[in-house]
């Protein structure tokens, strides 16, 4: 991965199952800052956001309050492995 240790880029759900947000996540390999650049799935404001990375991580919506989660790291490698 370089110079990043955890990037993401995914769409999201909202509560009626429609894809209608994304979040993509960036954390340095030397920092422990997740750049986050996300478009929320319930009232589809697009924001930038810096945050602590850890897992599991969330991030909160400035605008409707929101919750974002990124899903399970387990669960995202099994879907890498079942593409290739
Ligand atoms: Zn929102």
């Amino acid at each position: 991965m370089g110079q990043f240790k955890y990037v993401t880029n995914r769409t999201l759900q909202n509560k009626a199952g429609e894809l209608k947000g994304k979040i993509r996540v960036l954390v340095k390999a030397d920092s422990d800052t997740a750049e986050v650049d996300y478009v929320c799935p319930e009232c589809e404001n697009g924001e930038h956001a810096e945050q602590e990375w850890k897992k599991p991580f969330s991030i909160k919506c400035s605008k409707c309050g929101g919750a974002i989660k990124l899903r399970k790291l387990k669960d995202e490698i099994k879907k890498d492995k079942k593409k290739r």
